[in-house]
């Protein structure tokens, strides 16, 4: 059985250059980039030459970008520093960032006395930015807003551009989670004015266990992990080289190929519309996932018509790897807040969420395996509903 890979939000597979490029530094620059001699120095060129080329893409400094070993550790580095040595009293989110993030916030809130006030998006999963205007001007304490740019759910983008002249106008300092967007869209930080941004290599086909943080120079930014002048003393720990080197052979192949990936995958994304469209009446598309504006190229929500809490497994069986999202498992798990924002009652009572999503890999033929896959499980509770439906 030829296995299909439909999970790509949640992880990459790793190009083949990547590898080669991480297995010839595990070999051939084992130094430690802190020593003064030329095996640790050839080990700190490499590195320095990946900051500048992330530099270069987000048109910033090369001092502004910290590496770090995830996306996970660049968020909680940014908003516990930023309360901890920014003085930070207040954070504005939403209930839709990734837990990383939400879940940082709230520890903020718990153990650090912060004031969190959370934008409550509608329906579709968008976020009213006058809702945010005014909340920006309720107070004078010293505030973060932390809204990530794309959702890995369901893939709505925000304009991270508009909200952070928002900010500006207002004082506060604006972090987004950039984990879905780093290196799949082209990112102008000279022209956005974020002050904090993060990244994760396995994202984009490089691999995992590294990641970046942009800081902004002028914020003042101090590191959470002390006990080496690493990364500018802001993250503390010898660097993860050849991953940083992975890291920067991921992010060139993307930048190479972006145009050609991004039509690629939004054929692709058309493609699978279309196709689960025909196959299964009456199955939905969640947020502004079925849109072409402001939704990520590289996620789709769907909302099958029927609940079936095990159709990632019967779809795993078949060969299949999906997220299955989590509105309507059943037992232990708990509906996703992004699902509870996006559902209504009826929807999460009856219906199945499933995010499926691309890479510049997945074929057409990939998503014809899908639908027919889908519109077999499909058949069984087709007939179970007209069989409760007639009685
Ligand atoms: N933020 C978002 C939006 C993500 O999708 C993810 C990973 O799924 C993360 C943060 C965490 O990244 P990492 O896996 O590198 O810790």
């Amino acid at each position: 059985m030829n296995k299909i890979y439909l999970d790509n939000a949640a992880t990459t597979p790793l190009s083949e250059e990547v590898i080669d490029a991480m297995v010839s530094t595990m070999k051939m620059n084992f130094g430690n980039p802190s020593s003064t001699h030329s095996f640790g120095q050839e080990a700190k060129i490499l590195i320095e030459n990946v900051r500048r080329q992330v530099a270069d893409y987000l048109h910033v400094s090369p001092a502004e970008i910290i590496f770090t070993s995830c996306g996970t550790e660049s968020n909680n580095m940014i908003i516990k520093s930023s309360v901890e040595h920014l003085g930070i009293e207040r954070i504005i989110s939403t209930p839709m960032e990734h837990k990383c993030v939400s879940e940082t916030v709230l520890d903020m809130k718990n153990r650090k006395g912060v004031e969190v006030n959370y934008i409550r998006p509608n329906e579709k999963g968008d976020i009213d930015l006058h809702q945010l205007e005014e909340l920006l001007k309720a107070s004078d304490k010293k505030t973060l807003v932390s809204l990530m740019h794309a959702n890995n759910e369901i893939g709505n983008i925000v304009d991270i551009k508009k909200i952070a002249e928002l900010c500006k106008e207002n004082n506060a300092l604006f972090h987004s989670d950039t984990v879905q967007t780093m290196a799949h869209m082209n990112l102008d930080f000279s022209e956005i004015k974020v002050d904090f941004a993060s990244c994760s290599a396995h994202k984009f086909h490089g691999p995992k266990g590294v990641g970046f943080a942009f800081i902004r120079k002028a914020t003042g930014m101090k590191g959470i992990i002390t006990g080496g002048p690493q990364e500018r003393s802001l993250r503390a720990g010898t660097e993860n080289v050849s991953g940083i080197v992975g890291l920067g052979k991921a992010l060139e192949i993307s930048l190479q190929h972006m145009e050609e990936y991004t039509q690629h995958m939004q054929e692709i994304k058309d493609y699978t519309i279309e196709r689960l469209s025909d196959a299964i009446p009456g199955i939905k598309f969640n947020g502004r996932s079925a849109e072409k504006e402001n939704s990520l190229y590289t996620v789709l929500s769907a909302l099958l018509p029927y609940k079936n809490p095990l159709i990632g497994l019967q779809l795993d069986m078949k060969g299949i790897a999906i997220s299955q999202g989590s509105a309507c498992s059943s037992g232990a798990s708990k509906p996703s807040m992004v699902m509870m924002m996006v559902l209504s009652e009826d929807e999460m009572d009856h219906c199945t969420p499933l995010r499926i999503s691309f890479s510049h890999m997945t074929t057409k033929a990939e998503i014809d395996a899908l639908a027919e896959a889908l519109e077999e499980i499909s058949k069984d509770y087709a007939i179970e509903k007209t069989n409760v439906e007639h009685r």
